[in-house]
C-alpha cells in the first residue's frame, strides 16, 4: 500500500515527539509508517517497520480476530488506550501504553497509535523520587529559603525555611506576593522591583538584589535574594519564577562596622578626619551652590598638656571622651563634628551665619563649663577659632587657616575664649 503525500506530509510533524507514533492499516494490522521515535524504541529501520505487523510487534494481540476486536473498541472509545509489551528487534519486550484513534485521509482509514515506553517514563519517576530527600532538604533544612512565584496569578510558594526565616510558621504568610512585597524596606522596594522588573523582561540574565524584610516581629532582616525565570509563554513572557533567598545580617552588620571604624575615631567616636574631610567637601559644595551660609571652628581644649602630666595619659583620654560627649549633646542635628587633631575638634555649621555660630560655640564652652569633672575641680576650656565661607566661596585650606589662625589669638589672648577671624 503506497502513502499519499498528504498522510507522509503529515507524518513528518510526528519526528519531534518523544513518543512512537505509528500508522497503521486496520485491516491487516500492517505498519505502513513510523516516526523517528518509533524506529528508536523498537530498534528497526523504516523498512525493516514496514515488514511488521501489530502480530509481530505486539506481545498481546494473538490473531487478526483478536485485532479486529480492539480497532472496534477503538471506533467505540475515543482516546483508546492499550496496555501491552511491544518487541524489540533484539527480541527484549518493554511495557506501552497505547493511545490509539482511527483517522481519514485522503479517502483511506488508518490507524494512528501513539505509543509511550512505560519503562522509560517509570525511570524519571524513579529518578525524580530518589531526589525527593535532597528536595526536602532544600526546602526545609538548607539556610537558603526558597520561593516559586506564579507571575499571571501571584501565588507564591515560600519554603518551610523561608518563613522560618522570617519568623513565621509554617501554616503562617498568605502564599501570595504582596505577603513578600509589603514586607520590604521601604528605601529598598524600587531597587528590587526595578530588579525583578528587568529580569522578567530579558534585561539581564538573572534577578539579583540585597534588601531589608521585615520579620514578624516588625525587626529587619537584610537578605540576598536571587531568581530566575523558569518557565515562559510561546512569546517568550515570563509566567513563573523561582528563587532563593539567605539571610546575610551578620555579613551586613560586619560591613557597617568595618565602614564605621574607618571612617571614626575609636577614642571618641566622632568622624575622623578623613572621614570629615569628605563632609568637608559637601557641606562647601552645598553652600556654594544653594548660596547658604556655612560657620566653620576650630576647637582646642586649654593646657590639656597638664592634665596628661598630672593624672596621666589616661585620665586625659576620657577628658577627651567626655568633651566629645558633652559638645554633641550640644549640637543640632545638622552640625558635623569631628577629631581633626589630638586635642582639637573641627566644628561645621551648615546654614548657620558666622553670629549663630558663635553663639552656639558660646552654649559649647558653657556646657563644659556646667560639668562637674572627675579628675579636677578645675574645669575643662577651650579656645575657639571661628569663621565662615565668605560669598564667592572658599576652599577647605583657606577656611582652616583663618579658623586657625583666629585660634592662635584666642591662646595669645589668655585662652578660655572665642576668636572670630578678621
Ligand atoms: P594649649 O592650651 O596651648 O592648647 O596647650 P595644650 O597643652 O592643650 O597643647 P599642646 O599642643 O602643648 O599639647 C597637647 C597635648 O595633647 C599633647 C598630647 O600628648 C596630648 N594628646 C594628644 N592626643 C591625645 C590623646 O589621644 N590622648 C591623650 N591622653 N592625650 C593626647
Ligand atoms: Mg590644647
Ligand atoms: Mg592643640
Amino acid at each position: 500500500m503506497s502513502l499519499p503525500d498528504v498522510v507522509l506530509q503529515a507524518f513528518y510533524a510526528y519526528d519531534q515527539l518523544r513518543d512512537a507514533v505509528y500508522l497503521i492499516d486496520p485491516a491487516s494490522g500492517r505498519i505502513l509508517l513510523s516516526n523517528r521515535s518509533g524506529c528508536q524504541q523498537l530498534g528497526l529501520s523504516q523498512a525493516q517497520l514496514s515488514q511488521q505487523t501489530v502480530f509481530s510487534l505486539q506481545r498481546d494481540v494473538v490473531d487478526l480476530e483478536h485485532w479486529h476486536a480492539i480497532v472496534a473498541a477503538i471506533r467505540e472509545v475515543p482516546d483508546y488506550i492499550f496496555c501491552g509489551r511491544h518487541v524489540r528487534a533484539d527480541g527484549s519486550e518493554f511495557s506501552v501504553e497505547v493511545l490509539s484513534h482511527l483517522v481519514t485521509w485522503g479517502g483511506q482509514e488508518y490507524l494512528l497509535s501513539q505509543v509511550r515506553d512505560l519503562q522509560r517514563r517509570d525511570a524519571v519517576e524513579q529518578q525524580l523520587r530518589s531526589r525527593e530527600p535532597l528536595l526536602n532538604f532544600a526546602l526545609n533544612e538548607a539556610t537558603d529559603g526558597m520561593w516559586d512565584w506564579n507571575i499571571a496569578t501571584n501565588d507564591v510558594f515560600f519554603s518551610p525555611q523561608l518563613k522560618r526565616m522570617l519568623g513565621y510558621g509554617p501554616y503562617e504568610m498568605k502564599p501570595q506576593l504582596s505577603s513578600w512585597e509589603n514586607s520590604l524596606h521601604p528605601h529598598d522596594h524600587p531597587h528590587v522591583m526595578e530588579a525583578i522588573r528587568a529580569h522578567i523582561h530579558g534585561q539581564c540574565s538573572a534577578y539579583q538584589a540585597e534588601y531589608r524584610i521585615a520579620t514578624r516581629n516588625g525587626q529587619y532582616l537584610w537578605v540576598r535574594d536571587r531568581g530566575r525565570v523558569c518557565l515562559t509563554d510561546d512569546e517568550g513572557r515570563a509566567l513563573r519564577m523561582v528563587g532563593m533567598v539567605l539571610d546575610i545580617s551578620e555579613q551586613k552588620q560586619l560591613e557597617q562596622r568595618l565602614l564605621a571604624l574607618a571612617s571614626h575615631d575609636d577614642l571618641t567616636g566622632l568622624l575622623n578626619r578623613r572621614a570629615g574631610y569628605d563632609q568637608f567637601e559637601q557641606q562647601l559644595q552645598l553652600a556654594g551652590r544653594y548660596h547658604t551660609p556655612l560657620s566653620v571652628a576650630l576647637l582646642d581644649i586649654d593646657h590639656f598638656k597638664r592634665i596628661n602630666d598630672q593624672y596621666g595619659h589616661q585620665q586625659g583620654d576620657q577628658v577627651l571622651q567626655r568633651v566629645a560627649e558633652l559638645l554633641t549633646s550640644r549640637l543640632r542635628r545638622t552640625d558635623i563634628l569631628m577629631r581633626w587633631g589630638g586635642e582639637e575638634f573641627l566644628l561645621l555649621m551648615p546654614h548657620t551665619h558666622l553670629m549663630d555660630g558663635h553663639h552656639l560655640c558660646q552654649q559649647l564652652c558653657q556646657q563644659l563649663a556646667d560639668e562637674h569633672w572627675s579628675h579636677s575641680a578645675e574645669a575643662v576650656t577651650l579656645s575657639i577659632g571661628l569663621t565662615s565661607v565668605q560669598p564667592g566661596g572658599g576652599n577647605i585650606a583657606e577656611l582652616v587657616h583663618h579658623a586657625d589662625q583666629a585660634l592662635y589669638r584666642a591662646k595669645a589672648a589668655g585662652r578660655n575664649r572665642i576668636v572670630v577671624a578678621e
